[in-house]
C-alpha cells in the first residue's frame, strides 16, 4: 500500500497555512537555521511530544536538534559518554554547519537534553528515535548488531503505546526483527529512513524534500509523520519493507549518477570533450539535473559503499542479480584507481619515494567525516606505492608548532572516537600539515582530493615556489586550469581538458 498523505500539513509542501497536529494554528520562526524560503513551524509552547533519540551521531544529533526546535521534548541518550559530557556543555563534537546553533537553541529552551545510555532516555518517551550505526558485516550485509542491542536494552521500559522509529539505514525485514527484539505487542515499529547529507545536514533536517514513514500499523505511521508536520514536506506513507527499500534505492541511485559521471569523464578524456561542458548540456535537461552529476575521485563517506553493498546483498539473498548496481560499484573501484594513475603519470610513472601533498582528506567537504573518504583510499593506494604523502585538511586539528604529524597522533583525526562503523585509519604513513602551502613543501606534485573551498583561493605563485615541481592533479575539478598554466603549472583535472 502506498499513499500520499499531503493534506497532513495542509497541502504538500505548502509554505504557509499548513495546519498542525495539535489542530492550532501555525506560529511562524524566522529561521537562521534554513535555506531560503519558509521557516520551520514550530509548535505552540507545551503542544510537543516527548521524545527520545538514541545515539547522537551524524544522523541522530541533526535529527533531535531539528525536533527540539519545532517544540518537541527530546531526550538524548548515547553510549559514549565523553560525547554526551560535551553537549551537555553545548558543543558538538562533528563539524556541521549551523548544528552547534540549533543545540544550543534547544537546550536554551528547555527541550532538548543529554544522557548516557539508551536506557535513561526513554523514560516517559512516547516515541524513541533508534539512529545506531548500521556498519557493513563481513559479507556485505548491514550489521543491525547496534540496533538489537538497544533494543533490547529498552524493550522492558518502555510505556505502553510507545512508538519505535528506526531511522537507523536496515535491510528490508528490519522492522520486524526490532519488534521480535522488543518482544512487546504493546509497542509499534515504524521505519522513518533520514536523507539528510553530511555538510547540509541542519537544512537537510529543518526543510527535508520528503518524509517517509513505513509501518503496518498506519496510524502509529500517521503520528510519527505528524512529528515533522512543522517541515512542510511532503509525507510518504507505507508499508515498512517499501521504506526501508526507498532509503536503499536512494542511496543506489546517487551512487549510480556519480559512477556515471565519472564514466562520462574517463569517456571525456577518450574522446577529447570536456566534462565540464558535457555537464552542463546534460544538467539544463530537467529530467537528469545538475545535482550528483560531478566527477570526482570516486563516491565514498559513511553511507554510500556500505548501502549499495547492502542492497547487493539484500537481492541476492532475494534470488534478484542487481548487477546494474554491481557495475557502479565496480566503476568507482576504476575510479580510485584512475586517480592514483593520473597521480603516478604526473610525478613520470613514478611514485615510489615521490612526495606528494594532498589537500582534503574528509569524504566530502563541509564535514570532518573521514568513513570510508575516497581522498583516503587514493592516499592508501599512492602510499603503498611508496609515496611519501604530505596532507592538508582543514578539519584535522594539528597540534600548534609541530610542523608534521603522524595520523595516529592527530586530535580531531577521528572525532567520533571509537564511534563503531568508523573506520580506523591509523596504519596510514601520512603526515598532516597545518595549511595548504606547509603540505606542497618540496612535493612533486599536489593533489587536490576533497572540494574545499578554501583551495580555490589560494596564493598559487606561492604554493609553485614551495613545490619541488609545478604539478597539479585536480581530482575535484576545483581548480581554474587556464590560471594555473599560465603561472607555469602543469595541470590534470577529470574528464577536463
Ligand atoms: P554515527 O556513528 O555518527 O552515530 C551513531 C551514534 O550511536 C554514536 O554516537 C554512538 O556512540 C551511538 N551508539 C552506538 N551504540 C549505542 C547504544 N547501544 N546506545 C546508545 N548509543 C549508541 O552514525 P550516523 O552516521 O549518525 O549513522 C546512524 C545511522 O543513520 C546509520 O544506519 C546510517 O547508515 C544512517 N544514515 C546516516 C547518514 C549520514 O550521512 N551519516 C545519512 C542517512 C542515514
Amino acid at each position: 500500500m502506498l499513499s500520499l498523505i499531503s493534506d497532513v500539513f495542509g497541502g504538500s509542501s505548502a509554505p504557509s497555512g499548513g495546519r498542525s497536529a495539535s489542530g492550532e494554528g501555525p506560529s511562524r520562526a524566522t529561521s537562521q537555521f534554513g535555506q531560503s524560503g519558509a521557516g520551520a513551524r514550530v509548535l505552540p509552547p507545551g503542544k510537543g511530544h516527548t521524545i527520545a533519540v538514541i545515539g547522537v551521531g551524524y544522523v541522530g544529533l541533526p535529527t533531535a536538534a531539528t525536533l527540539a526546535h519545532l517544540g518537541h521534548r527530546v531526550t538524548c541518550g548515547d553510549a559514549d559518554p565523553a560525547k554526551v559530557a560535551m553537549l551537555q556543555k553545548g558543543h558538538v563534537p562533528i563539524v556541521e554547519d549551523h548544528l552547534e546553533a540549533l543545540v544550543r537553541e534547544g537546550q536554551d529552551a528547555d527541550r532538548l537534553r543529554f544522557v548516557v545510555g539508551a536506557a535513561a532516555a526513554v523514560e516517559g518517551a512516547e516515541f524513541v528515535f533508534l539512529c545506531v550505526p548500521t556498519p557493513q558485516g563481513d559479507d556485505g550485509s548491514a550489521d543491525l548488531s547496534y540496533v538489537e542491542a538497544v533494543a533490547k536494552e529498552i524493550g522492558p521500559l518502555l510505556a505502553p503505546g510507545t512508538i519505535i522509529v528506526n531511522k537507523s539505514t536496515v535491510p528490508v525485514g528490519s522492522t520486524l526483527v526490532v519488534e521480535r527484539v522488543l518482544g512487546r505487542s504493546d509497542v509499534a515499529v515504524v521505519s522513518n529512513p533520514e536523507f539528510l547529507r553530511e555538510g547540509t545536514a541542519v537544512p537537510d533536517s529543518l526543510h527535508p524534500e520528503r518524509i517517509v514513514v513505513g509501518a503496518d500499523d498506519q496510524a502509529a505511521a500517521a503520528k510519527v509523520g505528524d512529528l515533522f508536520s512543522g517541515t512542510h514536506a511532503p509525507l510518504l506513507i507505507t508499508d515498512a519493507a517499501t521504506a526501508e527499500t526507498i532509503k536503499y534505492a536512494s542511496n543506489a541511485f546517487l551512487a549510480t549518477k556519480l559512477s556515471f559521471v565519472n564514466a562520462v569523464a574517463g569517456l571525456c578524456e577518450a574522446v577529447g570533450a570536456d566534462v565540464r561542458d558535457v555537464i552542463l548540456g546534460l544538467g539544463y535537461d530537467k529530467r537528469i539535473g545538475f545535482e550528483y552529476l560531478r566527477p570526482g575521485p570516486g563516491w565514498g563517506g559513511s553511507c554510500l559503499p556500505k548501502d549499495t553493498r547492502a542492497l547487493v546483498h539484500i537481492a541476492e539473498q532475494a534470488g534478484y542479480d542487481f548487477s546494474f548496481l554491481k557495475g557502479a560499484i565496480a566503476t568507482n573501484d576504476e575510479q580510485f584507481e584512475r586517480v592514483v594513475q593520473k597521480v603516478r603519470a604526473a610525478v613520470g610513472d613514478q611514485l615510489d619515494g615521490a612526495v606528494i601533498a594532498v589537500w582534503g582528506l574528509t569524504f566530502k567537504a563541509g564535514t570532518d567525516d573521514l568513513r570510508n573518504s575516497p581522498a583516503v583510499e587514493v592516499v592508501r593506494r599512492l602510499v603503498e606505492e611508496g609515496a611519501v604523502v604530505q596532507a592538508f585538511d582543514p578539519t584535522v586539528d594539528v597540534p600548534l608548532g609541530q610542523e608534521s604529524t603522524p595520523v595516529e597522533d592527530l586530535t580531531g583525526w577521528s572525532p567520533l572516537g571509537d564511534s563503531p562503523g568508523s573506520d580506523a585509519e591509523s596504519d596510514l604513513v601520512v603526515r598532516a600539515y597545518p595549511d595548504a602551502y606547509a603540505a606542497c613543501r618540496g612535493a612533486s606534485a599536489v593533489v587536490v582530493l576533497t572540494e574545499w573551498d578554501e583551495f580555490r583561493w589560494l596564493d598559487f605563485t606561492k604554493v609553485r615556489d614551495a613545490m619541488a615541481a609545478a604539478v597539479v592533479v585536480d581530482a575535484r575539478n576545483l581548480l581554474d586550469p587556464a590560471q594555473l598554466r599560465r603561472i607555469g603549472f602543469d595541470y590534470t583535472g577529470i574528464g577536463r581538458r
